[in-house]
């Protein structure tokens, strides 16, 4: 296991050579603790409205320039049958915090999916109250995704307002799922405007302690209509405690959370390889991820879906990013996770690798 100071000292380390060594051990910690398969699974972006105001979302409540969309169960169903033609195992609805999602509306459209699908359902609708997130398990979703975005608490509480009226973070809403027997994916942003490699450091030890099924680490990208876009003053530290937002600090992060939770499923995300379109996604793969997410919301709410600037979707033909990925991980010789590819059994006894 990799101590505080180890893992401090990764995080600055810039030799190419030694963060080679660091990416190969993360990849064969993948190989040995969750294997080959890469699970695929297709993201639909069901809503765009959003209650909540953070300062570094671009679908914020006061970004006035965005056409705002709900998609309807007959189109969302549209896109969960494309999964199931493509042989995803999971389809993953994500949303703001939109109520207009109403909870029983919701329920009816996981026991839809449920019913006539083998899919493994995961929801990413904000934070909604616990009782919907009790009916939504009892309709059967499978997994919840909630970033609790940074540790750091002063960081967070600046740059995501509290609304108010509401009894739970989001680090307890991570607890009260779990206790619901949902599958749990959290995660943070890297380089916040605001986050010292500290409160990185913290993050990722977070990860291991709270047990999480899956965890998601993108980098920080500013977008134009919000506070962490336009004002470079808002969040601020030292420069030599701040952790840039680059691929590089974004690898190193995955390689580290593999290398700390070797048994979780860790995506190679899309704000990664938005910034390097060419080699982000498959640089992840061989540095620990196994999961990737394709969106399969159609073209025309796509665009509205813009929670950072020039996402890597917003440009690709469905079929044309599918036949891609598979060339991917044909090149990497990696198979396609067979089934949902959910909770690999071992997280369960806690495993540790041997490497
Ligand atoms: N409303 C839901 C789900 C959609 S947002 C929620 O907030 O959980 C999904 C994720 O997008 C957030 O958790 C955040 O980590 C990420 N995100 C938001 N703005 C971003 C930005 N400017 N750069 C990179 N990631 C961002
Ligand atoms: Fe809304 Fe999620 Fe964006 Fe926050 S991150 S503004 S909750 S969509």
């Amino acid at each position: 296991m990799m101590n505080r100071e180890e893992v401090l000292r990764w995080l600055h380390e810039t030799d190419p050579t030694r963060l080679a060594d660091l990416y190969a051990r993360a990849d064969a910690v993948r190989r040995e603790c969750v294997g080959d398969e890469i699970h695929l699974r297709g993201l639909v972006e069901i809503s765009n409205y959003c209650l909540q105001n953070c300062a570094y979302c671009g679908l914020r409540r006061e970004n006035i320039a965005v056409e705002r969309y709900r998609m309807s169960d007959l189109e969302i169903m549209d896109c969960v049958q494309e999964a199931v033609r493509r042989g995803y195992g999971t389809i993953v609805l994500q949303s703001g915090e939109d109520y207009g999602l109403e909870t029983g509306w919701i329920a009816d459209l996981v026991r839809k999916i449920k019913a006539g699908t083998s899919l493994a359902v995961t929801l990413s609708l904000g934070e909604r109250f616990p009782e919907e997130l009790a009916a939504w398990r009892e309709a059967g979703a499978d997994r919840y995704l909630l970033k609790f975005e940074t540790s750091d608490d002063e960081l967070y509480e600046r740059i995501h307002p509290a609304l108010p009226n509401r009894a739970y973070s989001r680090k307890g809403l991570l607890r009260i799922l779990k206790d619901l027997g949902y599958e749990v994916g959290s995660g943070v942003m890297v380089g916040l405007p605001g986050q010292s490699y500290q409160a990185l450091a913290n993050d990722l030890f977070l990860f291991r302690e709270m047990g999480l099924d899956m965890i998601g680490a993108g980098p920080f990208l500013p977008h134009p209509q919000t506070p962490l876009g336009q004002d470079a003053t808002y969040a601020t530290l030292p420069p030599e405690e701040q952790v840039p937002a680059t691929e590089e600090m974004a690898y190193k992060v995955v390689a580290l959370t593999r290398i700390l939770c070797p048994n979780s499923n860790i995506p190679s995300t899309t704000s990664l390889a938005s910034l390097n379109r060419e080699a982000g996604r498959r640089l992840a793969l061989q540095r620990g991820a196994n999961v990737v997410m394709p969106n399969l919301t159609p073209g025309t709410y796509r665009l509205c879906y813009e929670i950072y600037p020039e996402k890597l979707c917003f440009h690709e033909d469905p079929d044309f990013e599918h036949a891609q990925l598979m060339q991917l991980f044909a090149d990497l010789g990696r198979p396609v996770g067979k089934g949902p590819g959910g909770r690999p059994v071992d997280i369960a006894k806690g495993k540790e690798s041997s490497l």
